[in-house]
C-alpha cells in the first residue's frame, strides 16, 4: 500500500514524501515512491504515526461502578481517535497473585480489540513469592505496573511500603513503577473538612483534592526512585510543581517521566461551578488557569515527556442526580479526542510543534 502525496511528520521533523506499507510494516519514506497495491491520496494532509496512548481504562470495574464502554467499543473509538495502540490496566484484586490479574484482563480483551493493545497491572499487594511473579510478568511483556497512593480502602490503594519495595526490585527486574500521586491522607482530611462544612456538592470536587496533594506523592516518588536507582514514570499530571520536581531530579540523574492528560491542558475547574459539572469530575481534578498555562509552557520545553488520555469513560446517566462529590466515580473520556484536542489546542495556537505533538504522542509512549 502507498500513501501518497501528504506531509510525512515525525517526532523529529516533517517532509513531503509518500509511505510505502509492505505486510503490514512501512517499509520506506521518500518523494516518488513506486505503486504497489493500494494507493491512498494523501495531498494537502497531514501523516502521522499512529497514537499510542499508554493510558486507558477500558471497561473498568470499580467494584461500586462499572464504565459505560467495553472493548469493541472502546477500541473502536480509539481507532476513530488515530490511536492503533493502547495500553490499559490489569487491577488486581485481594487474593490474586500478578499472573490471575493478567490473565483475567487478557480474558476480557482477547479477541475483542480492533487494534493493538498491552496490558500494565495495577499492583494494589505483593503476595509471597512476588519477586518471582514479577520476572514472569516481564517474561510475559508485561513490564510496568501502576500503583495508586489513594484510594484508601478500595482495592487500588497500595501503601507506602509495598510501593518501596516493589521499587526496590524494579530496576533490577526490567520493570517499570507508574504512579498516581497524590497525598491520601491529605485528599481524605480535605474532603472531610468540606462535608463537615456542608460543602458537599460537586462544585467543591476541585477543593477537594488540593495541587499540594499532588506535588507530595511524586516528591516521595522521586525520592523512592533516588534510593533504589529505579525509574518512575507518574501518570496524568495536572500541576506545574510536580513537572518542575521531576525536571529538577532529572537533572540529577533520577529516570523520571511525567504524563500529563488533554483535560488538564483544555479544561479548567471553572466548570465545576456549572450546571453539567457532572461531565467534569475526575481525579486529579480540572486546575486553575494559571495552572494550566503553566502546564502548556513545560509541555513545550518538553518537561513532560508523555500524553495519556486517562480514559475512563462513565456515562452522564450514571451521573445523573448525583450532587456530591464523594459519590461520584471519577473518570473522563478521551482516547478518541486526544490527537484531535492537542492538534486543535496545541498545534493551531503554535503552543507545540507538529514534532512535539508526534513526540508526545506517539514516538516517546511507543
Ligand atoms: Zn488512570
Amino acid at each position: 500500500m502507498l500513501i501518497r502525496g501528504g506531509r510525512v511528520v515525525t517526532a523529529t521533523g516533517e517532509r513531503d514524501a509518500d509511505v510505502l506499507v509492505r505486510e503490514g510494516t512501512i517499509a520506506e519514506v521518500r518523494p516518488g515512491l513506486a505503486a504497489s497495491g493500494d494507493v491512498i491520496d494523501a495531498t494537502g494532509l497531514l501523516v502521522l504515526p499512529g497514537v499510542v496512548d499508554p493510558h486507558t481504562h477500558l471497561l473498568l470495574d470499580t467494584g461500586t461502578a462499572r464504565t459505560a464502554d467495553a472493548f469493541e467499543s472502546g477500541s473502536l473509538s480509539a481507532a476513530a481517535g488515530g490511536v492503533t495502540t493502547f495500553l490499559d490496566f490489569a487491577p488486581q484484586l485481594p487474593g490474586q497473585r500478578f499472573a490471575q490479574a493478567l490473565q483475567s484482563r487478557l480474558d476480557l480483551i482477547e479477541g475483542r480489540s480492533y487494534i493493538d493493545y498491552a496490558i500494565h497491572l495495577n499492583i494494589a499487594h505483593l503476595p509471597e513469592g512476588w519477586e518471582r511473579d514479577l520476572a514472569a510478568l516481564v517474561e510475559a511483556g508485561v513490564t510496568s505496573a501502576k500503583i495508586y497512593t489513594t484510594y484508601r480502602g478500595t482495592i487500588f490503594y497500595a501503601d507506602d511500603w509495598t510501593w518501596y519495595r516493589l521499587m526496590e526490585r524494579s530496576r533490577e527486574a526490567g520493570f517499570l513503577i507508574q504512579v498516581h500521586a497524590e497525598n491520601d491522607a491529605i485528599v481524605e482530611g480535605m474532603a472531610q473538612q468540606l462535608v463537615d462544612e456542608g460543602k458537599r456538592s460537586l462544585k467543591f470536587h476541585g477543593l477537594a483534592r488540593p495541587p499540594v496533594a499532588e506535588a507530595e506523592a511524586v516528591g516521595r516518588g522521586l525520592l523512592f526512585s533516588r534510593a533504589t536507582g529505579s525509574p518512575v514514570y507518574f501518570v496524568h499530571l495536572s500541576t506545574p510543581l510536580p513537572v518542575d520536581l521531576i525536571s529538577e531530579a532529572r537533572r540529577s540523574g533520577v529516570q523520571a517521566i511525567a504524563e500529563t492528560c488533554p483535560h488538564y491542558l483544555v479544561l479548567d475547574e471553572s466548570r465545576y461551578g456549572q450546571p453539567d459539572a457532572a461531565r467534569y469530575v475526575m481525579t486529579p481534578p480540572l486546575r486553575d488557569l494559571t495552572s494550566q498555562a503553566q502546564l502548556w509552557d513545560r509541555l513545550a520545553r518538553g518537561a513532560i515527556q508523555s500524553i495519556g488520555s486517562d480514559h475512563c469513560g462513565f456515562s452522564l446517566s450514571q451521573r445523573a442526580g448525583i450532587d456530591d462529590f464523594r459519590e461520584i466515580s471519577p473518570g473522563i473520556p478521551g482516547v478518541e479526542t486526544s490527537l484531535l484536542l492537542m492538534h486543535s489546542f496545541g498545534v493551531v495556537p503554535q503552543r507545540i510543534s507538529r514534532s512535539d505533538l508526534v513526540r508526545l504522542l506517539c514516538t516517546n509512549p511507543a
